[in-house]
């Protein structure tokens, strides 16, 4: 059933207020990504890949003003439990975190001694440790990085601990691993993977991973297909639905069943999300062009 901007499939849930519409915030981008909201200072920050700039949404006043520029072609953007920016830079293949005194520490750019292909999305798990994927998309040509040459042999899942900074391969069996989000207890890890970008009739899915103690992860397989696109960068709300970027919009899923329970219809594709707001009840869209959001009656996985 489409409801305005809502597409409702299931109704075991309240997740839109049926009056409530899509706000559209920005336009100008190229392909707006990696949107991260800082609490404390009521401000979102995201990504224009191909533009090479970052960009900055004050939630108080609405205005937008360049964040960063060059960025490195910044895609995934993330704050780390102490407030930090954490960010996967596609222009200069590595993670980067933006200390407090503004100065960039590089978290990781290279494994076994050759460079990354272009780090993706990133999570920062409570334990402080950062896992990020690294797919090719930043390399594969100009468009949104420097093309360049892939050194790693696969595409893998990266952790960094958060105490030794050892970067270790939590999963190579991925063709373009893309977003990631822990669960809310975080025994759970999904991660979608957009590898139909390079192999015919190739995933275009989100996987789920148990998560041992040792950080050891456990494939419990595919979590749902991709209806509309591909699966890009997504969040989990407090219940531990799944909202994830496609190409008509935001799907919401339930983790019990992989229920497709519902759809936040946007009209362009959509690359990520976050929640953001005092609450966190706010859904922050990057949608190609445009920063879109929308306020909901659920609330994001408090992740800081
Ligand atoms: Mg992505």
């Amino acid at each position: 059933m489409i409801v305005g901007d809502f597409e409702i499939l299931d109704e075991r849930y309240r997740l839109f207020v049926r009056s409530a519409r899509l706000d559209k915030l920005h336009i100008g981008c190229r392909w707006a990504e990696g949107p991260a909201y800082f609490p404390a200072g009521r401000y979102l920050v995201w990504s224009d890949i191909p533009n090479d700039r970052m960009l900055r949404f004050d939630e108080c006043d609405g205005s937008v003003s360049v964040f960063r520029q060059p960025a490195g072609n910044s895609n995934g953007n993330t704050v780390d439990r102490q407030g930090r920016l954490v960010s996967c830079e596609h222009g200069n293949r590595r993670v980067t975190r933006t200390e407090h005194d503004g100065s960039i520490t590089v978290i990781a750019d290279r494994f076994n001694g050759k460079r990354l292909n272009s780090p993706n999305d990133v999570v920062v798990k409570s334990d402080g440790s950062i896992w990020f994927t690294d797919p090719t998309y930043g390399v594969d040509t100009d468009y949104e990085g420097n093309k360049g040459e892939v050194e790693q042999p696969a595409c893998c899942v990266y952790r960094v601990d958060g105490q030794t900074g050892a970067i270790a391969v939590t999963t190579d069996s991925m063709v373009r691993p893309n977003g990631l989000a822990f669960s809310p207890d975080e025994r759970t890890l999904y991660v979608s993977d957009t590898g139909r970008s390079h192999v015919k009739d190739g995933p275009r899915h989100m996987r789920r991973f148990a998560v041992a103690d040792d950080a050891r992860l456990t494939d419990q397989g595919v979590f749902a297909e991709c209806t509309v696109g591909v699966f890009d960068g997504f969040r989990l709300d407090a219940e531990g639905r799944i909202w994830t970027s496609a190409h008509d919009g935001v799907h919401v899923y339930d983790p019990t069943d992989a229920t497709l329970l519902g759809k936040v219809r946007v009209p362009e594709f959509v690359a990520n999300l976050c929640f953001g707001g005092p609450k966190r009840n706010y859904l922050y869209i990057c949608g190609t062009t445009s920063l879109y959001g929308v306020r909901l009656p659920v609330n994001g996985a408090k992740t800081i």
